[in-house]
């Protein structure tokens, strides 16, 4: 990234940054200087050589932490590695999700349990153990992915729109008890992104409808987008990146739409 936003031997977390959005979040964040905790699932072997590669592209340190979201003990003990080797942690980007679709009385509980657990409850129990490092340095920098599904509903989404709903609203009150003492907690509510997953989806349900990939970005996946474009990696990183530097001082309590106009409608 050209700009320098003045993160150079900063230390964060990124919660599921082995793949898609949270990994261009640690890379942009890596690419300004910032040492960074990895954490995610996926293959042992070629999470080592991401984490080793980004070491050697960008200069920084990068660990990897292999906690699982629903898991507290485990949530706590990544925040505390960046304690234990970085000596400090001034910005956590709550990232790991997951979704599931299915209409409410069909929607299996223990599938609400997870999406609420990794979508909802690991954003409260990773803040919960960064706050008090950010106040004892007197600075600290939060950043949620949420989701336009923070802010409006679809159907077949429950569990996923009352977590983001939830990260939202926790955002806000993060924001207030935290205003006088250095930090701020925002969330970022992206539109659609072209995430791996995403990708994937395009090819099959061009095969599946029998109709050209760009109809089916535009008019299927993209439906409620009105400008019909994906979210960059690099829109998100820009707003992040600027929230967690020092001209994002004032910027707290709020939830940004990065959506094309979705949430305008
Ligand atoms: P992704 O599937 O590419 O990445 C999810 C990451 O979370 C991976 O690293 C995965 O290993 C990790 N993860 C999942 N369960 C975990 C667990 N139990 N413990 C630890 N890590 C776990 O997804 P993405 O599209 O990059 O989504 C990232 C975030 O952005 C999510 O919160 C998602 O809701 C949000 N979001 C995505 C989009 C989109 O269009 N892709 C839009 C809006 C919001």
């Amino acid at each position: 990234m050209a700009v320098d936003y003045g993160l150079k031997g900063h230390a964060a977390v990124v919660t599921g940054s082995t793949s898609g959005i949270g990994q261009a979040m640690a890379h942009a964040l890596a690419e300004q200087g910032v040492d960074v905790i990895l954490n995610g699932f996926g293959d042992p072997a070629q999470i080592e050589a991401d984490r080793r590669a980004l070491e050697a592209r960008t200069g920084v340190r990068a660990l990897y932490h292999g906690a699982d979201m629903t898991r507290p003990a485990e949530i706590e003990d990544m925040i505390d590695l960046a304690r234990r080797e970085f000596g400090r942690l001034d910005i956590l980007v709550n990232n790991a999700g997951i979704q599931h679709v299915a209409a409410v009385d069909e929607f299996p509980p223990e599938k609400w349990d997870a999406v609420i657990a990794i979508n909802l409850s690991s954003v409260f129990h990773a803040t919960r153990a960064a706050l008090p490092i950010m106040k004892a340095q007197g600075r600290g920098r939060i950043v949620n992915i949420a989701s336009a599904h923070g802010l409006v509903a679809s159907p077949f989404k429950s569990a996923y729109v009352a977590a983001k709903h939830g990260v939202v609203g926790f955002t806000k009150t993060v924001a207030l008890e935290t205003a006088r003492q250095g930090i701020t907690c925002n969330a970022i509510c992206p539109g659609y992104v072209k995430t791996p997953l995403v990708e994937k989806q395009i090819g099959d349900q061009a095969r599946t409808h029998g109709i050209p990939e760009d109809r089916v970005v535009a008019e299927v996946i993209l439906a409620s987008q009105p400008n019909k474009a994906f979210v960059t990696y690099e829109q998100l990183a820009g707003l992040m990146c600027y929230l967690v530097s020092d001209l994002g001082a004032s910027a707290t309590g709020s939830a940004y739409s990065i959506d094309g106009g979705w949430t305008a409608a």
